[in-house]
């Protein structure tokens, strides 16, 4: 193998470039990405760097440089096409660039609305660029709404209503977070965003916006009228799985791959947000938009690529984490509505505990709201296949 091509140049794709330095290829390395900027950190936008704390050199991915990677970078072209017969991916100048392996990182793009398209002051956060955005425009006026109270929403939320902003959140659901943390720890961290001063317009939709130009007020379904200087869309992700079309790869909700990022394509592989990898025992999989889970697949496909089928398959239990104000929340596994529920290490009013999930007596989740010790053990348990029974009774 010669040369290996990366479409997508974040995070998975530069924890994969990394990984084939590190497992010895010498070959030519060559990444493709649409933002001009070499990679950089997501969570952060939403975080430390749309509070004001952090610029743009501290969310770099790699604060030491580049260049021991010996990669060629494309920085700022998009790839537009892939061309398996012949082994190639065409960028949107035209210019095609030929590999013998290739790996599609290429992440996922915000979800938008269907109105509101050219409105100023109406925005999504996914990239570097829009957060820039985001920022500039909040010295545009105090009343900020956002649409979503999922992950992007609620930080942003917070983060707004950290610099003073005056903050509405508006979500379709009951509580906040609902898919990731369920109803009841949803409603704790309602009451959390609401002692903040936030407002929280639950079981809301949002039917348009009034402005000419740029956005004056959000319209709700229940006819309300809510003013606004800035509007933030955080309602979701969708793989950036567009370039592929007439690929012949089966791209349903994602690159669909083995457990260890091949897809059915000789000599194409996939990681992160964009993937769909098959579970360990080769059923299908799902798609995760974590960022642990990008950097494990990352590394993973680049061993695949390697060392073919010898690499094994990747077994991981999922992860994310979440800073909200002072809520340190993180979430392993997959804890679903229905499942059995024990809270130990501290409780609600303290704000500082953890709560273990079990479907048929075996544990798939734990939820930490700043007991990040406890679930990194817990996670270790889901792994090994452990009952909810005796890990209720380690951590009673
Ligand atoms: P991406 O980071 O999406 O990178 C894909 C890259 O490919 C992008 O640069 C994109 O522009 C480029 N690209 C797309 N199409 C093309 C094309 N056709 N040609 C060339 N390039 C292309 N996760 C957590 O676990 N915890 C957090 O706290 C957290 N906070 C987040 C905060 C924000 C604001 C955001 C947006 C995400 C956050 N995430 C968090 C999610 C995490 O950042 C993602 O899971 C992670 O970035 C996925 O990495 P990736 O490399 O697969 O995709
Ligand atoms: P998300 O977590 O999927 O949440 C989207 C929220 O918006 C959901 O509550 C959703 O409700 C709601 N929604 C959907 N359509 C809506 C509509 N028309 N009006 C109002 N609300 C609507 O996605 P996200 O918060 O936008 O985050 C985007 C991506 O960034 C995800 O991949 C996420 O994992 C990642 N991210 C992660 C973190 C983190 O892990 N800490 C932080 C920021 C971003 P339904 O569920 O009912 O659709």
């Amino acid at each position: 193998m010669k040369r290996i091509v990366v479409a997508g140049a974040s995070l998975a794709g530069l924890r994969a470039l990394e990984a084939l330095r590190a497992e010895g290829f010498d070959g030519e390395l060559i990444a493709i990405g649409d933002e001009p900027e070499l990679p950089y950190d997501r969570p952060p936008l939403s975080k430390q760097f749309l509070t004001g704390d952090w610029d743009e050199e501290r969310i770099r991915l790699r604060r030491q440089g580049v260049e021991d990677l010996d990669v060629t970078w494309h920085l700022g072209e998009r790839a537009s096409a892939l061309l398996p017969d012949e082994r190639k991916v065409q960028l949107a100048s035209g210019e095609t660039i030929a590999w013998d392996a290739l790996l599609i990182a290429t992440g996922s793009m915000a979800r938008e609305l269907p109105f509101g398209a050219g409105l100023a002051g109406v925005q999504v956060l996914r990239s570097l660029a829009d957060a820039r955005a985001l920022r500039e425009s909040l010295g545009s006026g105090p009343r900020v709404a956002v649409i979503g109270a999922g992950f992007i929403g609620m930080e942003v939320a917070a983060s707004c209503r950290q610099r003073g902003l005056d903050v509405t959140v508006i979500e379709p659901l009951a509580a906040p977070l609902i898919r990731g943390l369920g109803e009841a720890l949803g409603r704790h961290v309602a009451d959390r965003f609401r002692a903040e001063g936030v407002d929280l317009r639950l079981g809301a939709g949002v039917e348009g916006f009034d402005g000419e130009g740029r956005v004056e007020a959000v319209r709700l379904t229940d006819g309300k009228r809510l003013p606004a200087d800035v509007v933030v869309v955080g309602i979701g992700v969708r793989p950036a799985t567009d370039w592929l079309a007439g690929s012949g790869l089966d791209v349903r909700d994602g690159v669909a791959c083995d457990g260890a990022g091949a897809t059915a394509s000789e000599g194409v592989f996939a990681a992160g947000d964009v993937a769909r990898w098959a579970a360990p025992d080769g059923t299908p999989g799902r798609r995760y938009e974590h960022w642990t889970h990008a950097v494990e697949q990352g590394v993973h496909a680049a061993r695949r690529i390697l060392h073919g089928e010898s690499a094994g398959t990747l077994d991981v239990v999922p992860y994310v984490w979440s800073d909200q104000f002072d809520l340190r929340i993180a979430i392993a596994g997959e804890p679903s509505a229905g499942d059995d529920s024990f809270l130990c290490h501290g409780s609600l009013e303290e704000g500082r505990f953890l709560v273990l999930f079990g479907h048929e007596d075996r544990l798939c989740g734990a939820v930490s709201f700043g007991r990040p010790r406890q679930l990194h053990a817990v996670r270790r348990r889901i792994a090994e296949g452990a009952l909810f029974s005796d890990v209720v009774a380690e951590n009673a």
